[in-house]
């Protein structure tokens, strides 16, 4: 880490100006500091999250046009780093990977020896998360470790991990945070948080600590102090997003509307459009449903067992005893937008929506949460008496 060139806890909570090259300080403080530092890339038409070594790799000038099915990139008018909203990947990929093996047997004499898998080898530096995405890493934190059974390397990757928050400028066609109350402004759960000024010949960045480490690191970095009117810029700039959003949610009494109509009629409409692809689980950044595999070797002295990503959209995924619980696609559409939206907060308190729109951009359809919200709230009187639960009905 940098000599600090002001004490960290005249830091923590200020806000200060980091020029644009400074950036890569902050990348290099990351990087002396242990961490393997993640960001936002453009490649393969998409801003994804990839490692990150130089402030050339960001996406400058990029920014997104997205709507139900629809991505792609554009230019924009300025070379703002930070100028697009998200994209198909989520910081999940990196603390509960697609693909994780759990544990490794190795036969002994006296039988099989279990071994449990290594701690993480590198702490992950996470550049570029939105509000929403805070969110989305608040709501796995209680799923994998806020029970009795903590999952241990989430665990090890979460606590390890250093978050650099960024404040949202730009809001995508589909984002809806303001509506879920997760966004445009990132409010908890940062080391460091940056707003992007850029306009003119300005191009810096407001900075803010919201740990102890993030000030320490702060403080090694050749800022300078923040006037008002440039804490004032960096108000603006989130006030402009949170007024630009592409799409809402009127959540008022959200919960008890989809409990209480399991036999809507919508249900079937929407059914009648969805592929049960799965592609909404794999992009939302609180999905996080999982399956495992056993595996032995041929010659019987090696197993082990591994965890994906799984989907309630599956079969496979409620088979239990000769055939699936949800056998439908009506089933399955439903029992994933009543979880998000409405059992998801009896069973951890929030919702499970944090209002990304990834799960409409990313549908190869269209299909939109907000909209299919919107048409049950519309007519809730359709059929809407209550039967039982929309867990199970196929
Ligand atoms: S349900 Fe859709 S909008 Fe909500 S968090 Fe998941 S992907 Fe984002
Ligand atoms: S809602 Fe869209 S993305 Fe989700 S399973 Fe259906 S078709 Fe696939």
């Amino acid at each position: 880490m940098p000599e600090p060139r002001t004490q960290p806890s005249v830091l923590l909570g200020a806000r200060v100006l980091l020029p644009r090259p400074a950036l890569q300080d902050l990348i290099d403080a990351l990087a002396a500091c242990g961490f393997e530092v993640i960001g936002p890339r453009a490649r393969d038409g998409a801003i994804v999250y990839d490692r990150l070594r130089r402030i050339e790799e960001l996406p400058a000038g990029w920014t997104d046009r997205q709507d139900g099915g629809t991505y792609g990139l554009e230019r924009r008018s300025d070379a703002a780093l930070f100028g697009y909203a998200v994209g198909p990947h989520s910081w999940k990929q990196f603390l509960h990977p697609p693909q994780e093996r759990l544990w490794r047997a190795r036969r002994r004499e006296d039988g099989f020896a279990i071994e449990p898998e290594p701690a993480p080898p590198s702490r992950l530096a996470f550049i570029g998360v939105r509000a929403c995405e805070l969110h989305a890493i608040a709501i796995q934190d209680r799923v994998f470790m806020g029970g009795a059974h903590k999952d241990t390397g989430y665990e090890a990757r979460r606590r390890g991990a250093f978050v650099v928050a960024v404040n949202c400028g730009t809001a995508g066609g589909t984002c809806f945070c303001a509506s879920m109350e997760t966004g445009p402004r990132a409010e908890a759960g940062f080391d460091l948080a940056l707003t992007e000024l850029i306009g003119g010949t300005r191009h810096d960045f407001l900075m803010e600590a919201g740990s102890e480490a993030g000030a320490a690191l702060l403080a090694g970095l050749p800022t300078r102090p923040a006037g008002a009117a440039d804490i004032a810029a960096a108000e603006a700039v989130v006030a402009r997003t949170a007024a630009s959003m592409g799409r809402t949610m009127d959540t008022v009494g959200l919960k008890s509307l989809l409990q209480d109509h399991p036999e809507h009629p919508r249900w079937d409409e929407v059914a009648s459009r969805c592929l049960a692809c799965a592609n909404c689980t794999m992009v939302c950044p609180t999905c996080f449903c999982t399956t495992v595999t056993d595996h032995t070797d041929l010659a019987g002295q090696e197993a082990e067992r591994v965890r994906h990503w799984d989907s309630c959209f599956t079969a496979d995924f409620s088979y239990i005893h000769g055939g699936s619980v949800r056998s439908s696609t009506k089933s399955r559409y439903r029992q994933w937008m009543t979880h998000k939206l409405a059992h998801w907060i009896d069973q951890f308190g929030t919702s499970g929506c944090v209002g990304c729109g990834r799960c409409i951009t990313w549908c190869p359809v269209g299909i939109d949460i907000t909209a299919e919200a919107a048409a049950i709230r519309a007519d809730p009187a359709a059929h809407g008496t209550k039967r039982g639960t929309s867990h199970g009905n196929p």
